[in-house]
């Protein structure tokens, strides 16, 4: 993609991934920022009320009116209705530009013609469940050795799923217990992996000596964290623990923390640390996937982990998710070292789903998104240099996002020192315009194959209306 950081202080970025830090920039006006928020917030609710009323009639059966807590924001989320291409409708009537894309998911757009078809044949021709065999599901796990340089694989049906079952595999195999994982990463609900999420920095030590955060509900285990980007940090803490720790989970981009890239060659010198120390190296690619190029983000950096989880993009908006990787680790699963379960894993009516999906993410059509993306990010790039924000582009891919921070953000605390006023105002002004980018100021939009140059201008034509308001 795109290297910046020539004249700065701070290590480049992986040459594969996009980060464009501005030569200078100026701040913002704090009560400004606070005054639109101000005016937005009202005008949200003005524009909104239908899903207001929704979320107070939901909230009788679901906490907080949701399905999964990411997708509630205050005072309420807005409800949709249906959802085509790039668009979707809302409880209000309202036509929104969705840059969500079911974070991540719905990488082939809504209701993809491919894939409701696929899907449709499956309903009336295949059936939806079978729990044996099924040429559906092999030729799937083939396609999938194919594409990611697989040894073997298994279906699961969450990415939360696919995460449990690779650290219990990597524990199987190694023979050690303990979790290492980077502060401030999200890998969904495994116990294990709820360890220092988002903590409050005055729970979390210094940022050279973290200490791990563990919520009260969980069953963590022994978790040991380390900031992303820091090799050091990592040597230190394996050359301590190495031998009690059976896996390193990473996402090789952290796409949880808006999009944090990676220096150059830190994932060739994790990978490195990890063969020293006989830790299994777990690319959690459940956000990267298919939206990080035509095999995902590991080939797509030249780095290959010992497992891979893939979910989300790989299954068209339907529920699949996968975990796999080398042979000799994946053995496991064959020798009874570790068991492998799942009513629902492989079925064949998300089969039809994943092979759609498969056939249109073809290398062109991937690379079509990717160019729409960074068009849509260089044009970004001249509206915060225009008006000299306090801000940068990130991007791998099919996905970006806009950072508030002058300087980027490598890490989890880094991150914590982004200007959130501005982030939040930012992601409601676009609401707010139609255009939805993910609730949660820690996610990026995705740029998918039914989005079209218009879509990708509305974008940045609204954060150019922005950049005016906050300079007038
Ligand atoms: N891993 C990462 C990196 C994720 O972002 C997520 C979900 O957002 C998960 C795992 C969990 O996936 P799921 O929500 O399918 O359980």
């Amino acid at each position: 993609m795109s290297e910046t950081g020539a004249a700065t202080t701070w290590p480049p970025n992986d040459p594969a991934t996009w980060r464009h830090v501005p030569a200078s920039s100026t701040p913002v006006d704090p009560d400004r920022v606070q005054k639109l928020l101000a005016a937005e917030w009202e005008r949200f609710t003005a524009d909104t009320s239908g899903s207001g009323e929704h979320n107070t009639r939901a909230s009788e059966s679901l906490p907080l009116g949701v399905t999964s807590s990411f997708q509630h924001w205050d005072p309420y989320p807005i409800s949709i209705e249906s959802a085509r291409g790039a668009w979707l409708t809302d409880v209000d009537g309202r036509r929104l530009l969705d840059l969500s894309m079911g974070f991540g998911a719905m990488l082939v757009g809504h209701l993809n013609p491919v894939v409701v078809d696929h899907v449709t044949r499956a309903l009336n021709e295949t059936g939806t469940l079978f729990v044996t065999p099924s040429p559906q599901a092999t030729e799937m796990s083939e396609r999938y050795q194919e594409r990611f340089g697989l040894g073997m694989l298994r279906f699961t049906n969450s990415g939360t799923e696919s995460l449990m079952y690779a650290v219990r595999a990597a524990r199987a195999y190694t023979g050690r217990k303990a979790v290492l994982k980077i502060e401030g990463g999200y890998h969904g609900g495994y116990d294990a992996l709820q360890v220092s999420v988002k903590p409050a920095l005055e729970d979390i030590g210094p940022a050279d000596n973290p200490i791990p955060e563990v919520p009260f509900d969980v069953e963590a285990g022994d978790v040991y964290v380390v900031a992303y980007n820091d090799l050091e940090m990592l040597e230190r803490v394996l050359c301590e623990r190495g031998s009690e720790i059976a896996v390193l989970v990473i996402e090789p981009v952290v796409e949880n923390l808006s999009i944090v890239v990676p220096d150059e060659g830190y994932l060739a010198a994790v990978r490195e640390a990890c063969d020293r120390h006989g830790v299994v190296l777990l690319f959690d690619e459940v956000k990267t996937g298919l939206t990080a190029g035509y095999a995902g983000a590991a080939q797509r950096l030249g780095v290959q982990p010992d497992l891979i989880t893939l979910a989300k993009s790989i299954g068209g908006g339907l529920p699949l998710a996968a975990f796999g990787g080398k042979r000799e680790v994946m053995e496991v699963v064959v020798d009874g070292r570790m068991a492998h379960f799942g009513t629902y894993n492989g079925n064949p009516l998300v089969m039809a789903a994943a092979k759609a999906v498969d056939e249109i993410c073809t290398r062109e059509a991937l690379a079509g998104v990717e160019a729409l993306n960074e068009k849509a990010l260089s044009a970004l790039d001249e509206v915060i240099a225009t008006y000299e924000l306090p801000a940068h582009t990130v991007g791998l891919g099919a996905k970006g996002c806009v950072t508030w921070s002058p300087t980027p953000v490598r890490n989890y605390r880094d991150y914590k020192a982004v200007d959130f006023g501005l982030a939040e105002l930012s992601w409601l002004w676009g609401v707010n315009r139609n255009i939805l980018t993910p609730p949660g100021l820690d996610e990026q939009w995705l740029v998918s194959l039914a989005h079209t140059t218009d879509d990708m201008d509305l974008l940045v034509s609204d954060f150019a209306e922005l950049a005016r308001a906050l300079r007038d």
